[in-house]
């Protein structure tokens, strides 16, 4: 067999499994989209025999030997391949290693597949259902827990989470430190350490810096700005954020956009499912929340087709995924250049509303900055301390010094210490967000971390690019679109986040540009 017949087989089986995981992500879609509710136990079997499909696929023993003698370990012989050892030195092994000659895409391809192996084969068939059907399970006890704010009913499901979790880690070989495999599960390599780190200097920079955004003249008047837009009806806004989204690059015909109770993008390719929600008195959370969900949408898109499912075709992890975003989200969309191209067709489609607001106070509103108990509605500034606080919630759940039953007070405290509010309710505090009701623990500072990233990547940007505001106002949008389809979307999982920016910006991954960037945008609001 030749290396690249071993290589082409083997992409054919990862290819395989990664296409039954595309199903299952477009079944947790219907499910939060169309589902109706006497649907939830249904859709857990269904998952559940899904996610075990998923796994015999993702396990087939012919990957590993692929896997195997790709690395050069043992097993098929492949011709052409050179011999790893010097000749006549004896081998540990009974049968002599065999290098094959991979290059760069190959030993990319090789490297994320033997990790996939390696999660698929640890982790016991009874477990992978079990979490499956627990995940679709926690979902609906999350969603009916946040409805009548009471948390007393969804602490077991947390409990339970913690527990798979913590066994989870324990099969991958991280039974030390489960909480830096929940980081590594959403970005490769990423440990507690390092975000402790970005996170602490972060934080040092960060509060005094809200205190002074808040405390500016203009703070108050884009408050004041944001009060008034009201009234939205929600068919204008849905056929606004439908030009918006589409002016920047989304390709409607590979994807579409619904409604669901938390905002979110998934699937990949061609078919990228993203979602958003409307309020009347609140037109810009629904416009900014597409935007969002469509830079991932984005990422998508521009990743290699023809590679989707390799190493080669699937992004780099959720915080290079929230980098692309945030980027759309902040560093476009709440520029002056990008509302000198969309004001007058908003005012256009809502003459009513947008009478009594000047252009001026419209800037403002866009970017108002106030703490919020709610991070879904939270600024770009007090956003990244609704990060902060999770993760340290976290932290101290994975390290057994919080208890579940405790969650609700411990995280009352941090809101107090780190956004200066306490929320009124559990509804408003522990239970807002969805994401530990299936169990995706570590997710939340890759937003942080994306927004770190998307603030370095910006000023590469500027760099080159000077007078990219000046396109904006244009509509003209394809030249950054073009530029991060090279330089982010192309290289699929080639490189870990920590290597992208690098290889991107030049420098190692700082919270510094982020400080930049917030200073630069919020201290040129006091203009008058
Ligand atoms: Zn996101």
């Amino acid at each position: 067999m030749t290396t690249d017949a071993a290589m082409t087989e083997l992409i054919t089986l990862i290819k395989r499994a990664h296409a039954l995981g595309t199903i299952g992500e477009l079944l947790a879609w219907d499910e939060q989209v169309n589902l109706p509710p006497g649907g939830a136990e249904q859709r857990a079997t269904q998952q559940a025999a899904l996610a075990a499909a998923h796994h015999a696929a993702a396990s087939d023993p012919r990957i590993g030997e692929l896997l195997a003698a790709l690395e050069g370990r043992q097993g098929l012989d492949l011709a052409g391949a050179s011999t790893g050892q010097p000749p006549g030195r004896p081998d540990s092994d009974a049968r002599p290693a065999v290098v094959p000659q991979l290059d760069d895409d190959q030993q990319a391809v090789v490297a994320q597949a033997r990790r996939d192996y390696d999660r698929a084969t640890k982790l016991p068939a009874d477990f992978v259902r079990e979490k499956a059907a627990q995940g679709s399970r926690g979902y609906h006890a999350w969603a009916r827990a946040r409805a009548t704010d009471d948390f007393a009913s969804y602490a077991p499901v947390l409990e339970k989470n913690l527990e798979l979790a913590r066994r989870e880690a324990a099969y991958l070989g991280f039974g030390g430190a489960p909480y830096d495999c929940m980081l590594d599960k959403h970005d490769p390599g990423l440990t507690a350490s390092v975000v402790d780190r970005l996170f602490g200097e972060l934080k040092r920079e960060l509060v005094p810096l809200v205190r002074e955004i808040t405390a500016s003249p203009a703070a108050a008047r884009a408050v004041a700005a944001a009060e008034k837009l009201c009234g939205f009806p929600l068919d204008g806004q849905r056929a606004f954020l439908r030009e918006v989204t589409e002016a920047i690059g989304f390709d409607y015909s590979r994807g579409r956009i619904d409604v669901s109770l938390h905002p979110f993008c998934s699937g990949t390719g061609s078919d990228v499912r993203m979602t958003t929600r409307y309020k009347e008195h609140q037109p810009l959370d629904a416009l900014f929340s597409s935007i969002h969900e469509t830079g991932h949408g984005l990422y998508e898109q521009g990743l290699p087709a023809a590679h989707l499912g390799t190493a080669l075709g699937i992004h780099a992890g959720m915080a290079v995924h929230e980098s692309q975003s945030r980027l759309w989200e902040n560093q476009v969309a709440r520029s002056l250049g990008f509302w000198r191209c969309f004001e007058p067709r908003w005012r256009e489609r809502f003459p009513a509303q947008t009478a009594g607001v000047n252009a001026d106070e419209l800037y403002l509103a866009v970017n108002a900055v106030e703490p919020t108990v709610i991070r879904v509605d939270a600024d770009e500034v007090t956003y990244n301390l609704h990060i902060v606080l999770r993760f340290e919630l976290e932290k101290q759940l994975f390290a057994g010094a919080l208890a579940v039953r405790d969650l609700p007070a411990a995280w009352r405290a941090a809101s107090r210490e780190l956004l200066g509010l306490e929320p009124a309710s559990d509804r408003e505090g522990v239970l807002q967000d969805v994401h530990w009701s299936d169990g995706s623990f570590g997710y939340f500072p890759s937003y942080c971390l994306g927004n770190m990233i998307a603030a370095q990547l910006w000023y590469r940007v500027l760099a080159l690019r000077p007078a990219i505001e000046e396109e904006f106002a244009r509509g003209d949008f394809s030249w950054l679109l073009g530029w991060l389809r090279e330089n982010v979307h192309a290289h699929g999982r080639r490189f870990s986040a920590m290597e992208l920016v690098r290889r991107v910006t030049g420098d190692t991954l700082s919270p510094r540009p982020l400080v930049r960037y917030l200073r630069e945008r919020y201290g040129g609001l006091d203009r008058e």
